[in-house]
């Protein structure tokens, strides 16, 4: 049987609109990873970027600031993630793709 066709390939068009739409999850390693790069507590974390509405124990969710990841910059109108080194394990995962809706959505917004 062939294989099935696998999902097209596409160079990030850095919309951001991946970070706005999701929110990225962390692991306790993640977090760890992070706090430890931007050079603060466990409770400067939690203070600023753990999302407190987020019931899950196990694992986070980072908080969303003015609709979008509170780490998502701009950079002459691109998109850019400031922890973007050691960014969560999900947000290294994550390939943009031209059947993805985060992706059209932002190609529309782009046009
Ligand atoms: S951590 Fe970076 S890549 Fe991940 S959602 Fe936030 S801004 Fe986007
Ligand atoms: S939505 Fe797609 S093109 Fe836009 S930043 Fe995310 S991965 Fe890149």
């Amino acid at each position: 049987m062939p294989d099935k066709p696998t999902q097209k390939a596409m160079e990030c068009r850095r919309c951001g609109t991946c970070c706005t739409m999701h929110q990225a999850f962390v692991t306790e390693e993640d977090t760890r990873r992070i706090i430890n790069y931007l050079g603060i507590t466990m409770d400067n974390w939690k203070a600023l970027y753990d999302d407190p509405h987020w019931w899950f124990i196990q694992y986070r969710l980072i908080r969303h600031i003015d609709g979008a990841c509170a780490f998502l910059g701009w950079d002459g109108g691109l998109a850019t993630c400031k922890i973007h080194e050691v960014k969560p394990a999900c947000c290294s995962r994550w390939q943009a793709g031209p059947n993805k809706t985060e992706c059209k959505k932002g190609m529309a917004k782009l046009k």
